[in-house]
């Protein structure tokens, strides 16, 4: 006798998922409000990252100040997760669904940069900085798990809540680690940001410019003598380090063209007179998926280890950075694009888009100011070229996830460098977390509220993304996070950096700290 029952049932669902819908519509109006409303706290996480300006494995403070205000708030903080002194998780509330937030927070080598100046003037000269706009996105994050808490609290909201920091992003050296220690395993759905000048989302390959990567250093030991008294004495590990690139690079006009690879000699030797015992050199080689990265990958070392013979050296290499390239889901995206479009653009002001004009205008870029317009979800590219990586691409492959694009700094700037740090503690940086952070806030509503568009997302996880491939590791069980990077370099500017860290209860901004006058441009001649 089931068909009774089954009329009863639909009778009182309809009623249900209705109320649930406009009750959805309801609470994205008020988070959107409730963002609003922390837009100075908003505004201070944004320029008190930026001061801190640390590099990868190296984010301390930055780690510290952000926990600090998620256990303020009633959050759960665990530490030094995956092995990784910089890392946590911070989790709220409980039960189904886990909706995870992530997004990078470390900078860039010599990007140091007074923020709203449209020219070079760093504020140490020679430290890193924030020249790829990482310090803007905890605030995204933060900002939107913040109002979600109150909301989950207020309406007795079943989920969790949980927030990640993509820690040493730029050397690609963590997610992968995330993923080993199995911090994913119990999550649904992943809203990651990355700041950007468009307000944008994509999904499957999206534009077809991004590739996955393995980051390999190769350390060559030799044997040191004198250089001009006895160097048939010595064996040189430089001069395999210089055969290997040479070796490389005749092998590149036969590699495929949707390859990138690239290197930096990072230990030379010491002085010309010195036979160099020890020489080192670090690659990064990528390409479109996981088949052809690893060709590149035994490539590099079977030409490292003919470096070696040629020169009677020895040879190791270390695994320090690993990504798949990323691959986005459709669900998410589709519910994300809407929210961007009733959110829709920051309103910039004159000052705003002075600020970027002159800064095209300096580094030889098109002069077209700040967007305006919104993106349109766009198909996914028919063809790949390849491009950068990002290693939230391994999280992209065990769980469903998308990669919010907010709009918090200028358009065509070359990134990694000086001209991306300039607007990124300004009122550019502040209205675009924002206008993020509403984006992320209204998308976990979706998930949150509507468990069937938590099944569709895992649907198309399942049924298309990993029909035909499948997630593995690029680590080896014996690698270990590169925690020791990036630690002589930090530490030889911390106490330049540390006189001029954002002090907020002095201060309304890190500009006003600072007296910068916003904006400061090259006077017309
Ligand atoms: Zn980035």
């Amino acid at each position: 006798m089931r068909a009774p029952g089954l009329v009863v049932l639909m009778l009182c669902a309809a009623p249900v998922v209705l109320g649930q819908q406009a009750n959805l519509q309801g609470l994205k109006q008020e988070a959107a409000a409730e963002v609003d409303k922390l837009q100075t706290l908003t505004q201070q996480m944004v320029d008190e990252i930026f001061s801190f300006s640390e590099l990868g494995f190296q984010e301390f403070e930055t780690s510290r100040y952000v926990t600090g205000i998620l256990e303020k708030n009633g959050f759960h903080v665990e530490r030094e997760v995956a092995g990784i002194p910089t890392a946590w998780v911070a989790s709220y509330g409980g039960g189904k669904p886990v909706v995870a937030f992530i997004t990078d927070i470390d900078c860039i080598p010599r990007a140091s940069q007074k923020p709203g100046v449209a020219y070079h003037d760093p504020l140490v000269e020679g430290a890193p900085g924030h020249g790829e706009g990482h310090n803007s996105g905890m605030a995204v994050n933060v900002t939107a798990a913040l109002v979600l808490k109150k909301l989950m609290a207020e309406y007795h909201l079943t989920g969790t809540l949980k927030i990640f920091p993509g820690v040493a992003e730029e050397l690609l050296g963590t997610k992968a680690f995330y993923v080993r220690a199995g911090l994913f395993r119990d999550v649904d759905i992943v809203l990651g940001a990355h700041v950007g000048s468009e307000f944008a989302t994509s999904y499957a390959t999206g534009d077809g410019e991004s590739s996955g990567l393995v980051s390999v250093q190769y350390f060559f030991h030799g044997k040191a003598a004198h250089a001009a008294m006895a160097p048939w004495r010595g064996l040189s590990a430089l001069d395999a380090v210089e055969l290997m690139d040479t070796g490389w690079d005749f092998r590149r006009e036969h590699l495929r063209p949707a390859q990138r690879s690239h290197r930096v000699i990072i230990n030379g030797g010491d002085q010309p007179n010195v036979v160099p015992s020890e020489a080192a050199v670090w690659y990064y080689f990528r390409e479109l998926d996981y088949p052809h990265i690893k060709e590149l990958y035994d490539l590099g070392n079977s030409i490292a280890d003919s470096a070696a013979k040629m020169t009677s050296t020895a040879v190791d290499h270390k695994l320090v950075g690993s990504a798949w390239p990323a691959f986005f889901n459709k669900t998410i995206a589709e519910a994300q694009q809407k929210n961007i479009q009733t959110v829709g653009m920051p309103k910039w002001s004159d000052a705003d888009q002075t600020l970027a004009k002159a800064l095209q205008k300096e580094i030889g870029a098109k002069v077209e100011g700040l967007k305006e317009k919104i993106e349109p979800l766009a198909e996914p590219a028919k063809e790949q070229t390849g491009g950068p990586s990002d290693d939230v691409g391994d999280i992209s492959w065990n769980v469903p996830m998308t990669y919010l694009m907010y709009p918090a700094n200028i358009p065509n700037l070359p990134g990694h460098s000086w001209p991306n740090a300039v607007a990124m503690a300004t009122p550019i940086a502040h209205k675009g977390s924002t206008a993020g952070a509403k984006v992320q806030a209204l998308t976990a509503l979706d998930f949150l509220l509507q468990p069937q568009l938590v099944q569709q997302a895992w649907d198309y996880f399942r049924t298309v993304q990993t029909k035909d491939i499948h997630y593995s590791s690029f680590l080896g069980p014996e690698d270990k996070p590169a925690i020791e990077m990036n630690q002589e370099k930090m530490e030889k500017f911390l106490p330049q950096l540390k006189k001029v860290y954002y002090d907020p209860a002095r201060y309304k901004s890190y500009l006003e700290q600072l007296g910068i006058q916003y904006p400061t441009v090259k006077r017309q001649p």
